[in-house]
């Protein structure tokens, strides 16, 4: 199917930039497990290294099972073209050294996923690129931290663990008139429950570990650019930079994302029911989910997303003591970091996932001690409710 086609979502993921194998018929996309393609003469070699023919090369350089792939999300996206790429952070930083340059500037949301900050405030410094965080759910902090140097606004949103929400389009706005792009990373939401480019974003990104793959047995990400131009530079930076995604890689997750949509649907449905469970829970002091009324962001989330998701955080009336305890005594959440596939997983972010923050940092962004991050799977709710019920008994 033609990944530009107008369709559902539900359709796009099954089949956009697929179609049966020309030479078998094979309906599955066939793993084109190979890392050079044969040329019929050199001619035909030069045309191709010249970009006068079309046609593969190189596994690095593209590849036709990764390339259906990438057209899938960017047709669900609504993006010109998708880079796959070998990870999430690979996928961050393709992005970075595709389009910054020594003395470039970033405005980045502070409470992005904690390697995304420490690649900015660590990694990228060394090579002259400096950067600002700032919680952009409040956009007078990414007003005020642009400078004329300025070259990407990066946004997450909802942020991970603590989902707040930002303004995709007065970010845009804002990025525009200081000539920045707008990267934004949508891991979080999925193309299911928001779709940035429609907002005026420029660049959206997955680590597509989480919920684009959804089963929790690979490690992937990809870039949609809404123009060639950036599609260009973010192609050149996977090809120099060599962080291509593997052929099986790319079919393990072909498969993962025909099933996104009701994926997504489904986990929410039981995340809107165990956030409004915990709140009501004496054991627990505080709830943040987007789609709970107490969220102060719950407006805006409904205004640029289809959903609420189905990530929650919150603390508990023991604290860290109270959480540990809670990790232990559930049954159908898994102890592990990571989020999106069908499992349900439940982690601490102060000294897990976000570990590499300073103590400063974690206050600043509200990663407390005390905050657990639940991420909720595809079980029977009654199950996870039952499950949830029985471990704050314990507390
Ligand atoms: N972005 C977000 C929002 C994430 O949650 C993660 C990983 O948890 C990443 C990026 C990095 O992805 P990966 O682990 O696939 O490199």
């Amino acid at each position: 199917m033609d990944p530009k086609a107008k369709m559902g979502l539900e359709t796009k993921a099954i089949h956009a930039g697929q179609a049966p194998d020309p030479v078998f018929g094979a309906v599955a996309p066939p793993i084109y497990q190979t890392s050079t393609f044969a040329f019929e003469t050199p001619e035909q070699g030069r045309r191709r290294f010249a970009g006068e023919e079309d046609g593969y090369i190189y596994s690095r350089i593209g590849n036709p099972t990764t390339k259906m792939f990438e057209d899938c999300v960017a047709s669900l996206e609504g993006g010109h073209a998708g880079v796959a790429v070998a990870s999430g952070m690979a996928a961050v930083s393709t992005i970075m050294l595709g389009l910054l340059s020594k003395g470039d500037h970033v405005v980045m949301t502070d409470t992005v996923y904690g390697p995304s900050r420490l690649l900015l405030e660590h990694e990228l410094s060394r090579f002259g690129i400096e950067g600002d965080c700032v919680d952009s759910s409040s956009i007078d902090n990414v007003r005020a931290a642009m400078k004329p140097n300025t070259k990407i606004v990066y946004v997450e949103t909802p942020t991970n663990p603590t989902l707040r929400v930002t303004d995709i389009a007065a970010c845009a706005e804002i990025a525009h008139e200081h000539g920045a792009v707008l990267v934004i990373d949508n891991t979080f939401a999925s193309p299911i429950l928001q779709r940035p480019l429609e907002h005026g974003a420029d660049i959206v990104m997955h680590s597509i570990t989480k919920y684009i793959n959804g089963h929790g047995d690979v490690v992937g990400g990809v870039i949609v650019s809404k123009t060639e131009e950036l599609h260009k530079k973010v192609l050149r930076a996977r090809i120099y930079f060599g962080g291509n995604m593997d052929p099986h890689q790319s079919w393990l997750v072909l498969r993962g994302i025909k099933t996104l949509p009701l994926r997504v649907r489904a986990a929410q449905e039981n995340a809107g029911k165990l956030a409004a469970l915990l709140e009501a829970h004496p054991a627990v002091a505080k709830v943040v989910y987007p789609g709970l009324d107490s969220h102060p962001h719950k407006a805006l989330a409904e205004k640029q997303m289809d959903g609420p998701g189905s990530m929650i955080c919150f603390e508990l009336v023991g604290g860290y003591e109270a959480g540990k305890t809670l990790m232990t005594k559930v049954h159908i959440p898994t102890l592990a970091v990571s989020l999106g596939g069908v499992e349900s997983l439940i982690e601490h972010p102060a000294s897990m996932t976000h570990a590499g923050l300073s103590d400063e940092e974690l206050e600043e962004t509200g990663i407390t001690a005390a905050l657990c991050r639940l991420a909720v799977g595809c079980e029977s709710y009654e199950d996870l409710a039952a499950d949830m019920e029985q471990a704050l008994a314990l507390l």
